[in-house]
């Protein structure tokens, strides 16, 4: 409001001072014609009376006879009041003075200004103060053959005689001074308008606060320009709520990765960073108290400094952006470093936790050596049974068919082995691709216990199955056969004769049904017990082998359960034998 009014004021106290600047000059100007015209119409006028006096003088021979007092009745039926004649010979001598009748006594006057004037010109005029009458006098001389005659009036053109004549003048200059006054007012307020509108704006906005942009602009050229910046401004306030939101997609984005992300300027300091990699950078220093910003302190990541300092002085297009991987280990995680500078030498650093790969890239390496090692064993005694063979063939024909069921024997491992092996293939591929159907774990045992009947009975081990009929899970029955067939071929394995084995729901919540699984045999030494899900993994090798165990029973019986988002533990029970818990979805 300050600002408006001030605007406003000083744009009439402008205007006020130019107009009145304006009309001074014109009234100077006004005044001077007056003046000039007046000095013109004066000495008009005193010529004339001047050319009557000499007319006068000439005709009635004063100047011969030296009798000026007869000018006096002259000089009355002139029709100027206050009308001074005066005549004055070459040399500047009185020789008749309206005013003065002893003007013998008078002093030369040949150095009034006038007189000296006329000597040269026509005429010589003069404005003085009057020694006699103390008025100002209007002096006109003029030069004749003989003499000089001098006529003076009151001068009267001033300042006051001036304005009290132009009063009309004056009039007019006032009113228009009002009526272009009360337009510019007008005037002023619109383009005020624009101003005031473009000053609350420009404040509201320096300040963060919202302005209404409903409000329209006045149609002159301030408000076109005033739509004009509004118009700018709200394209640049969508651009930049676009760019928020962007953002906020991006940063959110970024948040919801497994890696951790940040981003530095190209003096190394941060610019973004999501709360994953401090996590991560915590992890792989070892320091809980990190934030980003020590991020060159760690020397973990020194391999990221060298390789910025590489390039440093180095010019990156687009096409070919320069990347850096590498992997560090602590407390047996394995962590990849990646690091990716733009054109802008920027760069981003990509932190991720890869030891489910690295330890799946390591499980792979050992189980590809399981595996030979495990066929070897097998296929190098099978081999060496047939070398017998055909070494002695006139062997005793009871020696030869106990070569023959060894080897039989041996290639039946194989099978088992390669079964095994193709079951555990079977759970990662149907990790992709998996389709549940309805499978009632009743049956499922039973058939279980059908096809180890033979084994059963002569380990004289009973088999108590306490699952009501209607208990079904979802999944893929080979697996969840497997699952029940592995847990009761180590029952019948490991556990020993006259063992009971008890199959029970336990429990079941809405999306899990949980199973124990026990047998009262001589249980899993304690030193063991952590490691039976893993492949391969054997208590007693000879043992196993001997019982046709590879080692990767459990670890089918495992990865099943967790294919079905399942979960399996095994303990010993505390009056002897194992027992499995684990849940399978409904
Ligand atoms: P394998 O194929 O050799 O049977 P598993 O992975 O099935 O391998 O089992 C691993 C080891 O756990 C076995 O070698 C065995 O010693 C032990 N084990 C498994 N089940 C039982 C059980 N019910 N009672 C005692 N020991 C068991």
């Amino acid at each position: 409001m300050k600002i408006r009014s001030s605007f406003r004021n000083n744009l009439f106290l402008y205007y006020s001072a130019i107009f009145l600047l304006f009309t001074l000059f014109i009234l100077f100007y006004l005044y001077k014609r007056e003046k000039d015209y007046r000095i013109q119409t004066l000495n008009d006028e005193l010529y004339n009376i001047a050319v009557i006096v000499n007319n006068f003088i000439k005709s009635n021979y004063i100047y011969e006879n030296g009798n000026y007092q007869i000018t006096d009745s002259l000089v009355k039926l002139l029709p100027q009041s206050n009308l001074r004649i005066t005549v004055l010979n070459h040399s500047g001598d009185v020789l008749y003075d309206s005013f003065v009748h002893e003007w013998g006594n008078m002093e030369n006057h040949l150095n009034r200004p006038e007189i000296r004037i006329s000597q040269k010109a026509d005429f010589g005029t003069a404005i003085r103060s009057s020694e006699t009458t103390g008025q100002q006098y209007y002096y006109y001389s003029r030069h004749f053959d003989r003499y000089y005659i001098r006529a003076a009036v009151v001068y009267d053109v001033n300042v006051i005689n001036f304005l009290k004549a132009e009063k009309f003048f004056l009039l007019v200059i006032f009113l228009s001074f009002i009526v272009i006054w009360l337009i510019l007012l007008i005037i002023i307020n619109r383009f005020s308008e624009s101003i005031t509108k473009l000053k609350d704006f420009a404040l509201k906005v320096g300040n963060n606060e919202s302005f209404n942009f409903n409000s329209k602009f006045p149609k002159n050229e301030i408000g076109i320009i005033g739509e004009e910046i509004m118009d700018i401004y709200n394209k640049l306030l969508k651009t930049k709520n676009d760019l928020i939101n962007e953002r906020e997609k991006l940063f959110n984005h970024l948040n919801a990765l497994n890696e951790g992300v940040a981003f530095f300027s190209p003096d190394k300091s941060k610019i973004f960073n999501n709360d994953h990699f401090i996590h991560l950078m915590n992890m792989i220093s070892g320091d809980l108290k990190i934030f980003s910003s020590n991020f060159f302190e760690i020397s973990e990541f020194s391999a990221v400094s060298d390789f910025i300092e590489e390039y440093s002085n180095v010019e990156i297009n687009t096409s070919d952006l320069p990347k850096h991987e590498f992997q560090v280990t602590r407390d047996g995680r394995f962590f990849r470093i990646q690091c990716v500078i733009f054109t802008d030498k920027s760069f981003e650093v990509i932190l991720s936790d890869v030891t489910k790969i690295g330890k799946n890239k390591l499980i792979k390496q050992q189980m590809t050596s399981n595996i030979s090692h495990e066929l070897k064993t097998p296929v190098a005694s099978v081999k060496g049974y047939i070398e017998t063979l055909l070494n002695g063939l006139e062997m005793d024909p009871k020696k030869q068919k106990y070569f023959l069921e060894k080897a039989l024997a041996q290639t039946e491992r194989l099978t088992g082995l390669i079964n095994d092996i193709s079951v555990l293939n079977k759970i990662e591929e149907a990790a992709s691709s998996f389709t549940p159907e309805k499978v009632k774990v009743k049956k499922i045992v039973k058939e279980v216990c059908q096809n180890f009947k033979s084994a059963i009975e002569a380990r004289n081990i009973k088999v108590e199955a306490d699952i009501g009929s209607n208990v079904s899970v979802k999944g893929n029955r080979s697996l969840i056969l497997s699952i029940f067939q592995n847990l009761v071929e180590n029952a019948i394995n490991y556990a020993g004769n006259n063992t009971n084995i008890k199959v029970l729901v336990y429990n079941e919540d809405k999306r899990f049904h949980y199973f124990s699984f026990s047998d009262d045999g001589i249980g899993i030494p304690k030193e063991h017990i952590g490691r039976v899900f893993e492949r391969f993994y054997r208590i007693d090798s000879g043992r196993s082998r001997k019982s046709g165990g590879t080692g990767l029973g459990l670890a089918i019986v495992k990865n099943a359960i967790l294919l079905h988002k399942g979960e399996i533990i095994v303990r010993n029970k505390s009056g002897g034998g194992t027992e499995f818990l684990f849940s399978l979805p409904k």
